[in-house]
């Protein structure tokens, strides 16, 4: 075909509102009721393959976790290298396809997303990961949506970017696929990510072996049909659930490994990284490495802060899907003055905020994953009941006898430096520090230098003087920062994501920055009219 095609443009696909009486409530109403009527078996999807190892581990409701939602077969070191080996053998076709066909997959991925899938993918996060019906539609339904549409934008924008030609020749970049195979290992607390982390490689043309969370593989599952249904072909994404460690194991010798695509905890990434350095003599490459991490985001007001505005972004900021994003607010730093105005503010909405199961649509929390995420944060919350200088001033109570709930705690603590302030917790706990007015500046210095982290922050102030202070001041210490709004809730397109220090390799996922790092450019050089003689003019006399 002769043409140079245009990937139709991209706006971010409208929220729903799921208020009573709207079509998407009844039908996502409809999907929770079927889905958690039934338990399902996952395989493994190995070069289109459904392949059943019957080594088998149950996903259950984190909000009931005696019921069962499917059970999933695990990969052992068999299954995967055969997922490495598929990957290898689609590759040599996908990343010959011609680019705008690659890209029709995902756009169509996106279409049925948001139209038949919609209720589906919510409903499974909701059920398989504890989100309420607004926090599932911003994640497996617009997030996704957009990093599929976005993604393609991006693209083609870099396919678009071609050097000058001098006169005489011709010169052109070839934006080649890596040469070998990604890993994508994604968190339980996205699923845009989960489906975002595999896909936005293959659509420049690399192929990937796709670790899901074990918290997650019922939303991955549907993830990896919905890409099935848009055509994708077999073998380009290997949907492979199983235990971490080994099955990483097998990947990290792999000659063939050409990039990790990692988001997830900081401790988990910097083990990949080291072994991936011990190692790197034996790639064909040099491995791609993009890892988004932890975090322990702030919000920091200045005495002329809107109180109300604050409080607000402190309840949902902190508290929306339990705390378990990265971009969750968890340490505060408030001045004086405020502090009795947002303390009844704060108090006063968390009051209202109700805790469980997310097919009541009344409730704005549900429970944490599992069992392991419950015994951690609950047992910061009995080291702050028992610690001198800490107050609970809020929540502070849990219980596990059906789902694994914990009601929103708000903790105060009298030294910055307390555990609180300072590691992440990844719940429903969210501690803060009243610092006397006078004292703004010393507070931006221990906002920065509390945690190794630098994922977001948020600052709260009416001053412009005091805005320029805290951007000065805390430019490194987060790679998403917010002035007069709630540090979580980025929107692909609009605010790319990530951090640094030791919250990630930054490299902005929904971004062109992040597409860039999936592919190696071949610089092509073609001369019309070759020299036909060694020899220069300038060689014409001694
Ligand atoms: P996690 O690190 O426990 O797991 C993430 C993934 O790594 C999972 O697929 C898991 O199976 C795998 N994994 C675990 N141990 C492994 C090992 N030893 N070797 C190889 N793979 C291993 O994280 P999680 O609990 O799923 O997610 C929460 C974490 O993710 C938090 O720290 C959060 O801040 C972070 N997160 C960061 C971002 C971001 O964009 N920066 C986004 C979401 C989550």
């Amino acid at each position: 075909m002769n043409s140079i095609p245009i990937v139709p443009q991209t706006v971010n696909e409208p929220v729903l509102s799921y208020a009573p009486g709207s079509p998407e409530r009844a039908l996502l109403k409809e999907a929770l009721a079927r889905m958690s009527g039934e338990e399902i078996e996952i395989p493994l999807i190995i070069g289109g393959r459904e392949v059943r190892t019957g080594n088998m581990e149950a996903q259950t409701m984190p909000h009931n976790h005696g019921h069962v939602l499917a059970r999933y077969h695990k990969a052992g070191p068999n299954e995967v290298r055969q997922a490495i080996d598929a990957a290898m053998e689609a590759w040599k076709e996908w990343s010959r396809w011609p680019w705008e066909d690659r890209l029709a997959v995902f756009q169509r991925a996106a279409d049925l997303l948001a139209t038949r899938w919609r209720p589906i993918l919510n409903a499974a996060t909701m059920l398989g990961q504890g989100k309420n019906a607004y926090q599932a539609e911003i994640d497996s339904a617009c997030e996704f949506i957009d990093f599929l549409r976005w993604n393609t934008n991006f693209a083609q924008q870099i396919y678009r970017e071609q050097p000058f030609s001098g006169p005489g020749m011709w010169n052109r970049l070839d934006h080649r696929p890596l040469e070998g195979f990604v890993y994508a290992v994604t968190p339980f607390n996205f699923t845009a990510i989960a489906g975002n982390l595999p896909s936005a490689p293959a659509m420049l043309g690399n192929v990937a072996v796709w670790k899901p969370a074990q918290t997650a593989v019922y939303s991955g599952y549907y993830i990896m049909k919905l890409l099935e249904e848009a055509g994708l072909p077999p073998g380009v994404i290997n949907f492979i659930p199983g235990d971490p460690i080994p099955m990483t194991d097998v990947i990290l010798n792999d000659r063939n490994l050409a990039g990790i695509h990692f988001t997830g905890s900081t401790a988990v990434f910097q083990t990949i990284w080291r072994t991936v350095g011990e190692k790197i003599g034996s790639y064909r490459s040099y491995p791609r490495l993009v890892g988004e991490t932890g975090g322990k985001d702030f919000i920091v007001a200045h005495a002329s802060a809107d109180p109300l505005a604050l409080s607000t972004a402190i309840v949902r900021g902190g508290f929306e899907y339990q705390g378990q994003k990265c971009s969750a607010a968890s340490r505060l730093y408030i001045p004086e003055s405020l502090w009795p105005t947002v303390r009844e503010q704060t108090l006063g909405m968390l009051d209202k905020v109700r805790v469980g199961d997310p097919a009541d649509f009344r409730n704005f929390m549900g429970a944490v994953i599992d069992r392991k995420a419950y015994d951690k944060i609950t047992g910061y919350i009995k080291h702050a009941h028992e610690a001198d200088d800490v107050e609970v001033i809020a929540g502070g109570t849990y219980d596990d006898s059906t789902g694994y709930f914990i009601q929103p705690t708000l903790v105060q603590v009298q030294n910055s430096a307390y555990q609180l302030m300072c590691e992440e917790v990844f719940g429903p706990v969210v501690s803060l520090y009243v610092y006397p007015d006078a004292q703004w500046e010393d507070t931006l210095r221990i906002v920065d230098k509390s945690t190794p982290y630098a994922l977001t922050g948020a600052v709260f102030a009416t001053d412009r003087a005091a805005l320029l202070q805290a951007d000065r001041e805390l430019r490194n210490a987060a790679g998403n920062y917010y002035v007069n709004d709630k540090p979580t809730g980025a929107v692909v397109g609009q605010q790319p994501f990530g951090g640094a220090r030791a919250s990630g390799t930054n490299d902005k996922a929904g971004s062109i920055l992040n597409m860039l790092r999936w592919i190696s450019p071949r610089t092509i050089k073609e001369t019309f009219a070759p020299a036909h003689s060694f020899e220069y003019p300038f060689m014409g006399e001694k």
